[in-house]
């Protein structure tokens, strides 16, 4: 299995109750690193924009009011099939349906704010990633 990068996003409900902290354990834990880090503030289009493939979601309007309701710590994460890895350390969309152990099941305080963003695929993780890094802001 390669290694891969995926993009992971602690969402609004996270950096609020200042879990940031607890979340990247969970990834380090997990073998996952931490390869890029940026703290910041969506705006709506850019709430928008990263989440277009929902455009048509009765959900949509206010996922993008909650990705926009406080800031955001948007991540690249490196290891051993990264993709499927973190999504499986998130857990389930809902955290009522997500595993024990999971950051969703744990953290999650509802469907919308589920604490975390990971990317589905490498090929959608690569769009991911360059939506908010330069090739110059990862090391690993
Ligand atoms: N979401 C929501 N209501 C739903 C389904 C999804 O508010 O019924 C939100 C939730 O924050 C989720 C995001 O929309 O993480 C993207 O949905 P997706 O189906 O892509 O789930 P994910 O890939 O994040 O598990
Ligand atoms: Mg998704």
């Amino acid at each position: 299995m390669a290694v891969e990068r995926t993009l992971s996003i602690l969402k609004p409900d996270a950096t609020r109750r200042n879990l940031t902290g607890a979340i990247n354990q969970r990834f380090e834990d997990a073998g996952l690193r931490i390869v890029a880090q940026r703290r910041l503030r969506l705006t709506r289009e850019q709430a928008q924009q990263f989440y277009a493939v929902h455009a048509e979601r009765a959900f949509y309007d206010d996922l993008c009011d909650y990705m926009t309701s406080g800031p955001i710590v948007a991540q690249v994460l490196e290891g051993e099939n990264a993709v499927v890895r973190n999504r499986e350390i998130m857990g389930a969309t809902n955290p009522a349906n997500a595993d024990k152990g999971t950051i969703r099941k744990d953290f999650g305080e509802s469907v919308e704010a589920n604490s975390a963003h990971g990317s589905d695929s490498p090929e959608n993780a690569a769009i991911e990633v360059a939506f908010f890094f330069a090739q110059t802001d990862i090391a690993d």
